[in-house]
């Protein structure tokens, strides 16, 4: 099955896409996503078909719920007023209260809100928790700002936001530029608007104010567990394998923990600028000082261990994907992986691929890598371990009880040994191989097409 396919054996899904390409021909990040999830749950619809039309299911599955905008109006450090732009997509809350993260980058509009929000009901889907799908965020630059601009805006946000979310309506957590630190102070704005502690009104908090252990891990910790999972099911093993991660964020820290927890051995990561290449395994200690105390750059690893390479970008192939590995783990941004990059990652004998981002192949490097049977761990399945650790914050704070590291942690494994399970069980299903990403879209749409059903035409 090709994902980049458009060409439909259903009319009505072939009549679906090509309406919402007209309608958001700007959009072109929210018609990738959508294309990818029509194309692989063609089998489902086929057997459905009138039903689905008549009752435009696919039509009311691709229009968010709820779509705000507002300004963002903050005082940087020289007295003068910024305005920025804030979103919230409420996409689609069949499974539970809209859940779903927040990007501060400079790169954030409508489109790739809406792409974010799109995927996050099929991951939310799979987790098997009871959250709908959202995410928000602004077109704010965190970096190079102080820690008093990041809270000046941080507030401006949360002035607005707090008029649209809620523990049982919208519980916003971080992604992209949106850390422990600037939750806290989202948190500590809400609370002092509303004049009402209610923690469970975003998650990623700190320990200390109702965040969970593990949720600062979990995105890339989970990535891993899926990992294992897909390897062992196709009789591959961790251990001693070489490994690169796109990114040094939150999911690329912690997947490079728990890949060096599991044997494996990673070789290069890398940030916006360039990678580093350290033959022998990258000291994560430094890593850890030089992105999550010093906010600074990747470069700066050098200083650490002068033997390692320093690669700077040069071309729309990151230099990360040029250095020979078993497992790629693109743990950056969107569209990280083009046609020509997955076929460099094919030529240099890649096993497997595991997106800790959201949607970092395009459509066209999926198909490639599929088709080269290549195992690709897709996002919405192999990263919903950030997002499940959210809901288990949740339920913590509804309980006003902790549980322990290793409580969560276990929690964690078992929900993406379930993810993975759904999966693989929608692969064989239907006969798609090793499609994974096919087998992801299927089994979250099946969760959420019947919900969608059961509560009728809304
Ligand atoms: P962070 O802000 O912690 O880190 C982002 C990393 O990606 C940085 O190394 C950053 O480099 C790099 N990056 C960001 N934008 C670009 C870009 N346009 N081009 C190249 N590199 C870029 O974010 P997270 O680690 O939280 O998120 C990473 C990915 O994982 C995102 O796709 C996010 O949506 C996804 N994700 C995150 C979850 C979470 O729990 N945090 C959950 C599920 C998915 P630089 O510093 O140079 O900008």
């Amino acid at each position: 099955m090709s994902i980049c396919d458009f060409t439909f054996k259903s009319e009505y899904l072939r009549d679906v896409l090509e309406n919402a390409k007209n309608k958001h021909n700007n959009e072109p990040e929210f018609i990738q996503a959508v294309n990818e999830v029509l194309k692989s749950i063609e089998p489902v619809v086929l057997k459905h078909e009138s039903e689905f039309k008549k009752s435009a299911l696919l039509e009311r599955l691709i229009e968010p719920e709820r779509i705000i905008t507002f300004r963002v109006p903050w005082v940087d450090k020289e007295g003068q007023v910024q305005v920025n732009i804030g979103y919230r997509i409420q996409f689609n809350a069949t499974l539970g209260p809209y859940k779903g993260g927040l990007r501060f980058h400079p790169t954030v509009n409508q489109s790739i809100m809406k792409f974010l929000a799109f995927e996050q009901i099929f991951k939310n889907a799979l987790t098997g928790l009871p959250i709908g799908g959202g995410k928000g965020g602004s077109d704010f630059n965190p970096k190079g700002k102080t820690d008093l601009e990041i809270m000046a805006f941080c507030q401006s946000f949360m002035s607005e936001l707090q008029k649209h979310i809620g523990h049982d309506i919208d519980v916003p957590a971080g992604d992209i530029g949106v850390g422990a630190r600037e939750i806290g102070y989202l948190f500590g704005q809400y609370r002092r608007i509303k004049n009402a502690y209610e923690a469970g009104v975003l998650t990623g908090k700190g320990l200390e104010y109702g965040g969970s252990l593990v949720r600062k891990e979990a995105t890339g910790y989970g990535l891993m567990y899926f990992m294992r999972n897909m390897l062992e099911a196709n009789n591959i093993s961790i251990e001693g394998k070489t490994v690169i991660i796109s990114g040094s964020g939150n999911v690329a820290i912690y997947a490079a923990e728990k890949a060096a927890m599991m044997g494996a051995r990673v070789i290069a990561m890398s940030d916006s600028n360039g990678c580093i290449y350290d033959e022998n395994t990258i000291n994560l200690s430094a890593v850890k000082e030089i992105k999550e105390v010093n906010r600074g750059r990747i470069k700066e690893y050098l200083n650490y261990n002068p033997n390692a390479i320093y690669y700077e970008n040069t071309s729309d192939i990151p230099s990360v994907y040029n250095i020979k590995a078993d497992i790629v783990l693109p743990c950056a941004t969107q569209n990280d992986i083009n046609l020509s990059c997955a076929e460099l990652l094919v030529k240099n004998g890649v096993k497997a691929i595991g997106e800790g981002a959201n949607m970092p192949c395009t459509n066209e490097a999926v198909d490639y890598l599929v088709k080269n049977n290549i195992l690709l761990a897709p996002g919405k399945a192999a990263n919903a371990g950030g997002v499940a650790t959210s809901a288990l914050e949740m339920s913590q704070n509804s309980m006003r009880y902790f549980w322990s590291f290793e409580e969560v942690d276990k929690k964690l494994e078992n929900i993406m040994s379930h993810i993975f399970k759904l999966c693989d069980t929608a692969v064989k299903t239907y006969d798609l191989g090793i499609n994974y990403v096919a087998g992801a879209n299927i089994a979250a749409f099946d969760k959420v097409s019947e919900g969608m059903i059961a509560q009728g035409i809304i």
